[in-house]
């Protein structure tokens, strides 16, 4: 130091991620020459990398050595207004429920780009979204607003006059998106500044919704009033869309689970659509729930918070139970839509091995003779789960991976769904020679070559051959290879669509009148005490596909139906599905989870390790275990022996996990953050351990 007068020095504390400092709450110091409000992005030093940062509103911290020489910010991202408290506060609640450092959470929820952004440029991307106020909304007709049901009218007004959060229990087709709509509305109209979030389970929906939004607000409030927020954006288009939320120039935000993060400073209004869906639980990093932020952020900020769902979560259903929610029901379709009826098909009665029951098949044919469309819905892709030899008995293991590598015809080969490793499917048995290796079980491939063949020589009603589609991971890899598959549904170029899950959720389709549900029974045995809820849903969502136009079903003189193959038809979930009746659903499963002291009546996390050897794994988390009961915080608490994962090793890793469990959320909370640290030190003498986390409320065991 030179003996010159110092330079003015403000101490600013930045939130920056860096995982070497990744503390709960961890913030680095550096100095300044003027002070810097909090909220402030900054780019401060580290090493010898510079990292973007916020700067935090924080006690400066009294172990600060005096003669600590701190290094100065790096420079201030100036141009951009402040983030503000209400942002900061989300941040400060997702770090420390969550478990993570304040500045991941930060880094995750900003906009990558902006780590490599000059000022200028900054300045630049300003001005330039600044000069589009009137940017063209051609081809944005006015859209002549419907008049609302009765239900929804009364869902509408209940929402108005009540401050919620509301629960809106609405059957598939009822019309939940035009209630948002006049909601999202009334709000923005009311408040000229007012900003709504609207959050959707996947990527591939937003598009639909996207277009809904702004035909309906384009009109009025431009075409830059609604933007996404996705992970399928270009870095510069996430940007951009996150400065229109952050200057307030974007009015609504419609976006996937990571959008419940953005910026959103004039926050008025967040509806969550498909509320119950797993995909608004993030599965790496900061392990958060969506919808729990959505209700926290509009509690905090004092924005309505509107949840919908044909089959709510049984969380949210829990909460309208003990009056937390306010519940509103949408029992009927729009118009004279009705749902389908359910047909149970009871396999045992079929021949053995059957795929595709014959009564099935000619109900299939029948609907593609009269001009319909078909959806068939199995929830496993590729040909087979297994190659099987008869003689040895030899299978297709993954070596990698306690899992077996699935066939995939389609390109000959087997392919771990875990790891990602294939290989050519071999000619003769590795292990003995036999050249007749038999697929065992069934994946998409199978039935749609299984169908090709069934209905070889059905023609449609045009004179054409049948046309038969498939959606899955596998066919969808490439950028819009969706888009197109589905527009080709939604045309009427693929006659019966074979498809996951991927299908099955929100799309409006308007010319399925027969869903068929393959082979859903292998839920009703999973070790994961949710499968049940999963199967339900999502065959309450593939009924929700047929049937769904009610002139087309009309002209047509037709009723939708849904086909259940399965080899226990008296099973309750199915006999309420029969009935489209998820209360009665929801009540048996909420009276088996409170008997049995499992979510909601009971809060979780789940500590996890990775390591070489399944013994290390465990043996980390043992003694992170014996840390943690010695605890006070531990009073109530119960931590379970560690226990290797359903599938135990992926890529070669052996992966174990810990469940904790406590009556409360807040009792579970204490002891998460009394426990931390100690994890930490713990881990420091588990060298072997490659991975670790903690995650909350976790939603697959
Ligand atoms: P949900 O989101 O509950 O599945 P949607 O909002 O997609 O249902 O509505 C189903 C169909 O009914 C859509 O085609 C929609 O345009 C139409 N619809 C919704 N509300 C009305 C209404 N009040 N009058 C006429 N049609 C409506
Ligand atoms: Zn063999
Ligand atoms: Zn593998």
């Amino acid at each position: 130091m030179s003996p010159s007068a110092p330079a003015p020095f403000h101490l600013v504390q930045v939130a920056v991620h860096a995982p070497l400092h990744s503390r709960v709450g961890a913030l680095l110091s550096y100095s300044h020459t003027e002070p810097l409000p909090p909220g402030t992005l900054v780019r401060v030093p580290l090493g010898t990398r510079e990292l973007l940062g916020v700067v935090w509103d924080a006690p400066v911290p009294e172990a600060l050595p005096a003669d600590v020489q701190l290094r100065p910010v790096a420079s201030v991202l100036s141009p951009l207004p402040p983030l503000d408290a209400a942002w900061m506060r989300l941040m400060g609640f997702v770090a420390r429920y969550y478990q993570r450092s304040l500045g991941e959470v930060a880094a995750m929820a900003l906009p990558p780009m902006l780590r490599k952004l000059t000022v200028e440029q900054l300045q630049r991307r300003l001005q330039r979204a600044a000069r589009v106020p009137a940017q063209s909304t051609d081809g944005y007709d006015a859209e002549k607003t419907v008049a609302l049901t009765a239900e929804q009218q009364t869902v509408f007004e209940q929402i108005e006059r009540q401050s919620g959060p509301f629960l809106v229990y609405g059957a598939t087709g009822s019309g939940k998106t035009e209630v948002y709509l006049r909601m999202v509305q009334q709000v923005l109209q009311r408040n000229p500044q007012a900003q709504a979030l609207v959050l959707v389970p996947e990527i591939n929906l937003t598009p639909q919704l996207l277009e809904r939004f702004q035909r309906r607000f384009a009109p009025e409030w431009g075409a830059q009033a609604v933007v996404s927020l996705h992970s399928g954006l270009t870095e510069a288009q996430r940007i951009n869309h996150w400065l229109a939320a952050h200057t307030g120039q974007a009015r609504i935000v419609l976006g996937t689970r990571m959008a419940v993060l953005a910026s959103l400073p004039q926050l008025a209004v967040i509806v969550v659509d498909e509320e119950h869906d797993p995909s608004f639980k993030q599965e790496e990093g900061a392990r958060y729930s969506a919808r729990d932020l959505a209700l926290w952020r509009g509690r905090d900020v004092g924005a309505k918070v509107i949840l919908g769902s044909a089959t709510p979560s049984l969380e949210s259903w829990h909460a309208c139970q003990q009056g937390r929610y306010q519940r509103l029901d949408m029992p009927s379709r729009v118009g004279a839509a009705q749902l389908p009826t359910v047909r149970l098909l009871h396999m045992g009665q079929q021949p053995k091995k059957t795929v595709l029951a014959p009564p099935l098949v000619q109900a299939i044919t029948a609907r593609v003779q009269r001009g319909e469309q078909v959806l068939v819905l199995l929830n496993r892709r590729g040909y087979a789960p297994v190659l099987f030899c008869g003689d040895c008995g030899w299978k297709s293991d993954c070596p990698h991976c306690s899992a077996h590598q699935v066939f995939h015809q389609t390109d000959g080969r087997l392919r771990c769904h875990h790891c990602s490793a294939s290989q050519r499917v071999p000619r003769h048995c590795p292990g003995c020679g036999n050249p007749d290796l038999l697929p065992l079980g069934h994946g998409t491939q199978q039935v749609q070559a299984q169908l090709e063949q069934a209905l070889r020589n059905v023609l449609r009603p045009d004179g054409q051959p049948v046309r038969i589609g498939r959606i899955d991971a596998d066919t969808t890899q490439g950028a819009g290879q969706l888009q197109t598959q589905l527009a080709d549904m939604h045309s009427g170029v693929v006659d019966v669509l074979v498809g996951t899950q991927m299908v099955a959720k929100g799309h409006d389709f308007r010319r399925i009148t027969l869903v068929a549900a393959i082979q859903p029974d292998s839920a009703l045995y999973s070790s994961d005490f949710r499968a049940p809820e999963r199967l339900f849903a999502l065959l309450m969502q593939a009924a929700g596909r047929a049937g769904r136009d009610a002139d087309f079903m009309a002209r047509q003189d037709s009723r939708p139906e849904m086909w259940v193959q399965t080899l226990t038809p008296q099973h309750s979930l199915y006999q309420c599905l029969a009935r489209h009746d998820y209360p009665a659903f929801a009540s048996q499963q909420l009276q088996e989870r409170r008997q049995a002291g499992m979510p909601p009546f009971v809060f979780q996390a789940l500590v996890r390790a990775d390591a070489k050897t399944q013994e290390q794994a465990q043996k980390f988390l043992q003694d992170a275990a014996s840390a943690g009961r010695t605890l006070p915080a531990a009073a109530g608490v119960f931590v379970y022996p560690p226990i290797p994962l359903a599938v135990q090793r992926v890529a070669n890793v052996e992966r174990a996990q810990m469940l904790v469990e406590a009556g409360s959320r807040s009792a579970l909370q204490r002891f998460l953050q009394a426990w931390q640290p100690h994890l930490h030190a713990v881990r420091a003498q588990h060298k072997q351990v490659q991975r670790w986390l903690v995650d909350v409320d976790p939603q697959s065991l």
